[in-house]
């Protein structure tokens, strides 16, 4: 697949996306991503679109949050020659760690990450599937600030624009797709 000869990487991302009606609950539109990582010219625009991107912007390492920023991070680092940092759910990670909470719909949850991930000073892009409310990149970026990181963007592949995530981060946003 020649992923950088594609002419509109996001067309084709979003007309792979599938909405699904009330899921996980009544009233969430939920979007489906897994037919684009299952499609192998849709996943490699989208990664290369990232890619691209960040070529150009002096980025040191690639940060992802489970579980599906995961599935964009990854390829992403091993395409732009960085190394990958991982931000995981609670007790997942064996060593010392770095931890915020955040809100969910009913109660809370915390991430974490390791001390050592991520240097002081170190210039990073921050990445995840989907922007919602924004509590999930929030959590993250908190951690990000204790590891003292330069978070030069956040990055997403689509983003739920209404629901105004974007101006709670309080860091430059992207997004391949607004919905
Ligand atoms: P938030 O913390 O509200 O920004 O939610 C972001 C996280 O929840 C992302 O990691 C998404 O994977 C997931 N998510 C939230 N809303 C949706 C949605 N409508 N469709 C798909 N995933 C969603």
């Amino acid at each position: 697949v020649d992923a950088q000869a594609h002419p509109d990487a996001a067309a084709l991302v979003q007309s792979l996306i599938i909405d699904v009606p009330d899921f996980p609950k009544p009233g969430i539109l939920f979007k489906d991503l897994t037919p684009v990582f299952q499609n192998p010219e849709g996943y490699a625009v989208l990664i290369e679109a990232f890619a691209s991107r960040y070529r150009a912007l002096d980025v040191q390492a690639v940060v992802a949050i489970e579980s599906r920023g995961f599935l964009i991070g990854a390829p992403l680092a091993q395409s732009l020659g960085l190394g990958l940092s991982l931000v995981r759910k609670h007790g997942k990670l064996p060593r010392k760690t770095f931890q915020a909470r955040y809100a969910l719909e009913y109660g809370e949850d915390h991430i974490e990450m390791h001390i050592d991930t991520v240097q002081p000073g170190m210039r990073v892009v921050l990445i995840d599937d989907l922007l919602a409310t924004g509590g999930t990149a929030g959590a993250a970026l908190k951690v990000l600030r204790e590891a003292q990181a330069e978070v030069v963007e956040v990055a997403f592949a689509v983003e739920l624009a209404a629901l105004g995530g974007r101006s709670s981060l309080g860091v430059p946003v992207f997004s391949l797709l607004q919905f």
